[in-house]
């Protein structure tokens, strides 16, 4: 149904931002972009505080398959450590400013960070995790044991890694971000 709607409210939101920045206005178009709706205040839930101290809130459903899924991880001596999950369109313009002040470039800046309303941290559903072998955001968390066993159970487990390399979106190859889609199938 909400396909069918031409523009969600929250889709005037994410507008009103991408006027105030600058955005081109085919940016998603071209980019080929999903449009991701702000998950509700009700439907989160507060899943720890990450190891910087920050509160981490997902879906009420992603934060009970996530904590499934780092049980099984345990089990198998890999540790998870989740550092970021929802974001409203508000964070992720304020991302946005911080980087525009440091000088960047808007075209440089989104190719590794969502325009608002184009994360898909704002749906509550995806998590950002790192090891205890290596610092956030960093590619070689490729090469630790929790991505390899990430790569062969969290789809399993309906937990899939959005931004392989070259993928079709143009960001950046993100091993750390994973999306709970409780619809899709494993082997997609
Ligand atoms: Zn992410």
């Amino acid at each position: 149904m909400i396909n069918k709607l031409k523009y969600p409210i929250s889709s005037f939101k994410a507008k009103t931002i991408h006027i105030r920045y600058g955005i081109p206005r085919n940016y998603a178009k071209n980019r080929k972009l999903e449009f991701f709706p702000e998950a509700r205040k009700k439907d989160l839930v507060l899943l720890e505080h990450d190891f910087q101290g920050k509160p981490l809130r997902l879906t009420k459903e992603t934060a009970a398959a996530f904590n499934s899924l780092r049980e099984k991880a345990k089990k198998d001596g890999i540790i998870i450590m989740p550092f970021s999950g929802f974001r409203s369109y508000a964070y992720q313009e304020d991302k946005l400013k911080r980087s525009l002040a440091k000088g960047r470039e808007l075209n440089d800046i989104l190719k590794f960070l969502a325009a608002p309303g184009y994360s898909e941290h704002h749906t509550g559903r995806a998590i950002d995790v790192k090891s205890p072998e290596c610092k956030p955001l960093e590619e070689e968390f490729e090469n630790t044991d929790t991505f390899k066993w990430l790569k062969e159970n969290g789809p399993k487990n309906k937990f899939f890694m959005t931004y392989p390399r070259d993928n079709k979106e143009g960001f950046i190859y993100e091993p750390w971000h994973w999306c709970y889609k409780p619809w899709m199938e494993s082997n997609s």
